[in-house]
């Protein structure tokens, strides 16, 4: 470690609060998906600011965007009619059958959104006394208060948490059927969990929480702040099993690393809503969706659902041949699209001493769910990159660790 990088360390443990244990690494600019550090040290980044710079770094165009936006107008608050909101939001409702967004800036608080929605929406239009909300073990919906109570982790220290939040096991329809009580209004999911270690469902278990939702008059809210905005192949995780949301929630990758976010709803469920329910101050701006706008359209303009679909597949069948030539080392590789989990078939210390290698050998991913290494690159990565971060797996996991 060079004098520089010692000396940010010491600031950062005399200025920041104790949250983060951060990568031994300082970054200090990069490029598509290069990173290089404070000693000039160039990485291979395959997390991506995890999941949020998916058209890479320091992109041009957007770059472009957002100099211009800046002259023009930055913000003026949701006290005013923006058309640069608009237009974003006519094209974001587009890639799906939701009909009314509601912007904000994170993930967790698009989560916060669609709580209260699917709370207000039960009461003031279905006249249900229903508030509970039931999510899936291992998932991850984010660090505020009633998002922690739906994450049902991290939680010591910070009771009484809000109530109205139940947990059911995965892929467990019975679970969940005896689950719901009169007090349900709502499932909320990922259809491809994040956080807990890259877990599609299975269509049988999305058909069946489909029905069950239905039978019950309980809502589906759907969660694609990590797989959402083409990453898992399609605009959305959930149209690869056919659900339809009532609602759902976006953030990681909406203005390639402007903090924005997005909670979208039916026509229907959206009545639950009325003028004065819900606000944010910065929520949907004009520069972040000027931004925002031009990323839908180089999505769509560069097919990069289709190309996460393609590449994701292709690395999988990648990690999965290594499976097979090094037995015993691989215990899993899942995943849709560039939203690739590689679990490694050791215990959590020895997986952390291959992601270090990794890391030491320049490339950037991070590990999850014990022993599961976490891949995901920016969408528009060299395919060579993926290549490259095969091989230099299989070395590591040959010399053993
Ligand atoms: C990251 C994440 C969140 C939380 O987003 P923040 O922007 O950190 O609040 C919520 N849900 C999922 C699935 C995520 O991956």
């Amino acid at each position: 470690m060079s004098e520089a990088f010692e000396r940010l360390k010491e600031r950062e443990r005399a200025f920041m609060c104790r949250t983060y244990s951060r990568y031994p690494v300082s970054v200090v600019r990069g490029k598509g998906s290069r990173l290089w550090d404070i000693d000039g040290r160039e990485y291979v980044d395959l997390l991506s600011g995890i999941a949020v710079v998916a058209l890479g770094h320091a992109n041009e165009e957007l770059a472009e965007v957002m100099a211009q936006q800046a002259r023009k107008l930055i913000h003026v608050s949701n006290l005013f009619y923006q058309e640069e909101q608009l237009d974003y939001a006519e094209k974001l409702l587009a890639t799906s059958h939701a009909g009314k967004v509601f912007f904000c800036n994170s993930g967790a608080e698009s989560n916060e959104a669609a709580i209260k929605l699917a709370r207000r929406y039960q009461k003031e239009v279905k006249g249900r006394d229903a508030w509970e909300v039931i999510t899936l073990e291992n998932c991850f919906h984010g660090r505020t208060m009633a998002t922690l109570a739906a994450t049902g982790k991290h939680v010591e220290g910070f009771e009484p948490l809000p109530a109205g939040f139940g947990r059911v096991p995965w892929n467990d329809l019975d679970a969940l059927e005896k689950a719901i009580r009169p007090s349900t209004a709502a499932v909320l999911i990922e259809a491809v969990q994040g956080e807990g270690g890259i877990f599609p469902v299975t269509q049988e278990y999305a058909d069946g929480l489909a029905e069950i939702c239905r039978r019950h008059g309980v809502l589906l809210l759907c969660d694609e702040v990590q797989a959402g905005m083409c990453r898992s192949g399609r605009w959305w995780s959930f149209q690869h099993f056919g659900l339809k949301p009532d609602i759902f929630t976006s953030s990681k990758s909406m203005a390639n690393g402007l903090p924005l976010g997005a909670m979208m709803a039916t026509d229907e469920a959206a009545q639950g809503f009325d003028y004065g329910s819900h606000a944010t101050t910065f929520g949907g701006g004009a520069l972040v969706t000027a931004v925002g706008l031009k990323v839908l359209e180089i999505m769509e303009r560069d097919h990069l659902a289709e190309r996460a679909a393609e590449l994701g597949d292709r690395a999988r069948a990648r990690f999965r041949a290594l499976g097979e030539r090094l037995p015993g080392a691989i215990a899993d590789v899942r995943g849709k699209g560039l939203l690739i989990g590689v679990q490694l078939d050791m215990p959590q210390d020895a997986a952390k001493k291959v992601w270090e290698k990794l890391l030491e050998k320049g490339f950037i991913l991070n590990l999850t769910y014990g022993s599961t290494l976490r891949f995901l690159p920016a969408l528009t990565i060299d395919e060579s990159d993926l290549a490259d971060v095969a091989d230099a797996l299989e070395n590591i996991l040959r010399q053993g660790v």
